[in-house]
């Protein structure tokens, strides 16, 4: 019989909408000495089953729920199960020539804890929670089973770990160690360099496959700007719809570096591109004070707000990057911003956005409401899975005078 834990009266509400997190307050009786990571079962005051769960005994969230279903106990057949279950939901897309896909979205398919990506021969996983950590040989036993073809990695390299009393892991899990680059085809059209070992989350940011194809649509003839480029997945897509000229613009050498390569993986027009290593915020202010104009404009920022705490100061940039993005806009031209902090709301992001429009003296328009994409689901019982909110937006001209500015603003 597994352990079990007992919610207080009235608790059991979240469990019931099926969102997978409870808290420690939520728990009136928990058995001594329950082992960190052990499955459980969680009961109502009444007595009820609600559902199975990891438990955590260093993180907030005590249990991350896995099965609500009594006769559906997470053991290997109902990993098998789940697992095989994300892997035939993410066919279509592979069959539409992605060869770099998001497997398993932790919460978002049922999985709290794991997040499992696939990166042609290879799978990439990270292990976030403790009970997940237990369970990293079942999972790979469960994966050759499901995959025999394929390589495993671990890239378990997250600070969100620390809070589970984890300490950061990576390696090869199983079969080959994967190469320093991999280009795989994205969309059958743009090879997107991914780096397994050592890049962003698990090798590239797949979330925005869906945004970096969108982006292509407004590049023909046009003057590019993608600030926050990383290995350049955007420039590439607009290269490739046929940008005049396209400057990439990034802290980080190494991705400049990447992104150049990936150009000519491409057999792209190297000629008609500039790699800057710069700040942002400086860089967009100099362009200012020069007078430059760019036709389409990319922001994609790491996330600048953590949690609710610093929202304030990220909300401060986010109206910084973007007002500049407006005043280096040229008319007609298009700004895609985005915003990847969870803690910022949609209709927040929407007003800072509104915001640094009015300041840079711009009248614009949204043209489409920009998301995650869909290998990233949100699952409608987990809100908290919904992160990556993004804003197409068009320069319509320009305030005649400052009075009108200010009109608008009120
Ligand atoms: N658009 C990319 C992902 C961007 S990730 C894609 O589609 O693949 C964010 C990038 O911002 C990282 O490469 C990081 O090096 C860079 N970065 C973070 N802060 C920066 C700053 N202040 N100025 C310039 N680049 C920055």
């Amino acid at each position: 019989m597994l352990p079990e834990l007992i919610l207080h009266e009235g608790r059991e509400k979240s469990l019931l909408r099926h969102h997978p997190w409870v808290f420690s307050r939520a728990i009136a009786s928990l058995p001594k000495s329950l082992p960190n990571g052990a499955v459980v079962r969680l009961i109502s005051s009444c007595g009820d089953f609600l559902a199975y769960g990891h438990y955590s005994a260093h993180s907030q969230i005590t249990v991350r729920a896995l099965s609500f279903e009594e006769n559906q106990l997470p053991d290997e057949d109902w990993l098998f199960a789940r697992l095989s279950e994300a892997f035939e939901r993410r066919r279509a897309l592979q069959r539409r020539g992605n060869e770099a896909v998001r497997v398993v979205d932790a919460e978002a398919d049922l999985l709290p804890g794991l997040t499992l990506d696939r990166y042609g021969d290879f799978l990439v996983m990270a292990i976030s929670s403790y009970g997940m950590d237990l369970w990293r040989q079942l999972i790979v036993s469960v994966l050759r089973r499901l995959c025999p073809e394929v390589s495993i990695y671990e890239r378990s390299d997250l600070k969100a770990r620390r809070k589970e009393g984890l300490e950061e892991r990576c390696g090869v899990l199983w079969g080959q160690e994967p190469p320093d680059c991999l280009y795989l085809k994205e969309e059958n059209t743009i090879l997107l360099p991914c780096n397994l070992k050592t890049g962003h989350k698990t090798g590239a940011y797949l979330d925005q496959r869906d945004n970096r194809r969108f982006a292509a649509d407004f590049a023909a003839q046009a003057r590019v700007l993608n600030c926050f480029s990383y290995t350049g997945g955007f420039g590439l897509w607009c290269l490739k719809g046929g940008a005049l000229s396209l400057t990439n613009v990034d802290l980080s050498r190494a991705a400049l570096e990447q992104a150049k390569s990936a150009v000519l993986e491409n057999h792209l027009d190297p000629g008609r591109c500039q790699f800057i290593k710069a700040d942002v915020f400086d860089f967009l202010r100099q362009e200012q004070q020069k007078g430059a104009r760019y036709d389409l404009i990319i922001l994609d920022p790491p996330k600048f707000a953590d949690g609710a705490a610093h929202l304030k100061r990220a909300c401060r940039g986010y109206q910084d990057i973007n007002r500049l993005g407006f005043e280096l806009l040229a008319e007609g031209g298009m700004l895609l911003t985005f915003s990847c902090s969870g803690a910022l709301e949609r209709a927040l992001f929407q007003k800072i956005v509104a915001d640094a429009a009015v300041d840079a003296g711009v009248c614009a328009q949204i043209t489409a409401h920009l998301s995650q994409a869909g290998d990233h689901p949100v699952a409608l019982s987990c809100p908290e899975s919904l992160y990556l909110k993004g804003l197409a937006v068009r320069h319509c001209g320009r305030f005649k005078a400052k009075t009108d500015r200010l009109l608008v603003a009120q």
